[in-house]
């Protein structure tokens, strides 16, 4: 079933803690967590505890959790001190768009500038 901890998804085994991770916010159903290759300052990864291998996906089957996603990834952004200087958030859908981790997960990016349009 798609809700339950695929055995071969690195960020499935995060949320079991069975792969380490710098948590930086957990609720009922996300888990925020500090990204090992950061590419800002606060580079922080927004997952939903339930495996699903993309946003749209996520929206598709639990669209509550996809809200839950975007709160947390708020949150942390004002954890952060983000929400004046500005904060990106960035769902990579898809292998053409750089996705490599296929368990939906929002990029929280802040503390330097941030150019548009993305490479
Ligand atoms: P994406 O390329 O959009 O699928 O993003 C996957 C992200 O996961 C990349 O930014 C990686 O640096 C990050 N990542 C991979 N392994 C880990 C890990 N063990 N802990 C934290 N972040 C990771
Ligand atoms: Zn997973």
């Amino acid at each position: 079933m798609a809700t339950e901890a695929q055995a071969d998804c690195l960020f499935c085994k995060i949320v079991t803690g069975d792969v380490p991770a710098t948590i930086v916010r957990e609720t009922e159903t996300t888990v925020a967590f500090r990204d090992i290759n950061p590419q800002a300052p606060t580079h922080v990864l927004v997952i939903p505890k339930v495996h699903r291998p993309d946003i749209a996906a996520l929206a598709a089957s639990h669209p509550q959790i996809a809200a839950d996603v975007l709160t947390t990834a708020g949150e942390v952004a004002a954890m952060e001190d983000l929400v004046d200087s500005g904060y990106r958030v960035v769902f990579n859908t898809g292998s053409g768009a750089g996705q490599t981790v296929f368990h939906a997960h929002a990029h929280l990016l802040g503390g330097r500038g941030l150019n548009w349009p993305p490479g």
